[in-house]
């Protein structure tokens, strides 16, 4: 069966943007995070295009999203989960080569167990606190740590030492992330003092990557950049000023079309929708679309967001429903059922990106992408 609204994905995007990103941070190991469902591009249509890229790291929140990586990947591709897995799917995880996270000491007994279990070490990355007080060990843990890594060398590979920086795309954070950088590199040493060394170290997001070049170590975990969109609009600032452009080398991937459902002539004096939030007072021609709040088109954008019809943008008129919007299109000749909507991505010189959605209704890029329903199908183009 057709749907009403589907998402439309830019390999030459996509390809252009790992061009860059490679070529960006000098070709610095770059693991793709595609927590998420791949921030909303869909995760087993995004992880084939970025392999064919050349992309063979990734990252995941938890152990549901590396399931579908994995199903996806080829065999020589590392996954890596950073958040959530049970216990019970240790298991699986060690037996996968599927890598994660261990930031305390019952993860870590877990993990042993299951290791011997499994009778394969696993492949754990030490996450430290370093002042982001989400996850992580803290730095007084680390002889302890070492110990057990030295009594459990039959069962534990030190694959990683990591860590998260608390906000790096905003400036008024600058003191924490400092005070971060600052106790991460006095882990390093600790972790030298007490004589074991991980395989790879690993720090910065998209943000930290850009700002914080001397924290690269062997790999930076990319996410928002390979989508086409900058961490925050001071991030992309910077890098303008810094390489003297106007333009974002980045592009974005996704684009999100439906079609016209049905037309209506609006008389004068009439209210358009639910309530009384919009009051016709003239006579309007009225196009019903079929994407409402429940496909992640947010209520916000009632009477304040646009849509492309006919290569030009046509302004919602009235709330947004849970499963429709109406756009005015009496400005728009010739304006048919089933003529496409464009409601993020271009039509002729018109563009509709993802931030000025988001600014409209307040959401970040981040949230915005990754609220887009799962059952929206994806193509790759
Ligand atoms: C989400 C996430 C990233 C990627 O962040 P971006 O800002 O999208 O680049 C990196 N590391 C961790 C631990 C994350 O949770």
């Amino acid at each position: 069966m057709m749907k009403s609204t589907h998402i439309k994905l830019s390999k030459n995007a996509l390809q252009s943007n790992w061009d860059f990103l490679r070529e960006y941070f000098n070709d610095t190991k770059i693991s793709a995070v595609v927590k998420g469902n791949a921030y909303g591009h869909g995760i087993e249509e995004y992880v084939a295009m970025a392999e064919d890229c050349g992309v063979n790291h990734f990252s995941v929140f938890n152990a549901e999203e590396a399931v579908r990586v994995q199903k996806t990947v080829s065999s020589a591709t590392t996954i890596m989960i950073m958040g959530a897995i049970e216990d019970s799917d240790l298991e699986w995880a060690i037996a996968n080569d599927i890598e994660f996270y261990v930031f305390n000491m019952e993860r870590l007994t877990a993990a042993i167990k299951a290791a011997k279990q499994v009778g394969k070490k696993a492949l754990v990355h030490i996450e430290i606190e370093t002042g982001m007080y989400r996850t992580g060990f803290e730095p007084a843990m680390i002889t302890q740590l070492a110990d057990v890594f030295k009594a459990n060398t039959d069962t534990l590979i030190f694959k990683g030492l990591c860590m998260h920086f608390a906000g790096a795309e905003s400036i008024t954070n600058y003191f924490r992330v400092k005070k971060q950088k600052i106790n991460f590199k006095r882990a390093i040493k600790q972790f030298k003092n007490a004589g074991i060394k991980p395989q790879m170290i690993h720090t910065c997001c998209s943000a930290a990557a850009v700002r914080l070049t001397d924290m690269h170590y062997d790999m930076i975990r990319i996410g928002i950049m390979q989508y086409g969109f900058w961490p925050s609009p001071e991030i992309l600032i910077e890098y303008l000023n810094k390489y003297k452009t106007v333009k974002s080398p980045l592009r974005r991937i996704i684009s999100w079309e439906s079609k016209v459902m049905s037309l209506k002539t609006v008389p004068p004096g009439e209210f358009i929708g639910y309530g009384s939030s919009y009051f016709a007072h003239q006579e309007i021609e009225v196009a019903v679309v079929p994407v409402g709040y429940a496909h992640g088109f947010s209520r916000s954008l009632s009477n304040t967001g646009h849509v492309l019809i006919n290569k030009m943008r046509a302004p919602v008129v009235g709330t947004v429903n849970m499963n429709c919007v109406i756009a005015d299109v009496t400005n728009i000749p010739k304006v048919e059922i089933n003529d496409k909507v464009t409601l993020i991505g271009e039509q002729g010189n018109q563009e509709i990106t993802v931030a000025s959605f988001g600014e409209l209704s307040s959401q970040l890029n981040y949230e915005l992408l990754t609220r887009l329903p799962m059952d929206i199908p994806r193509f790759v183009v």
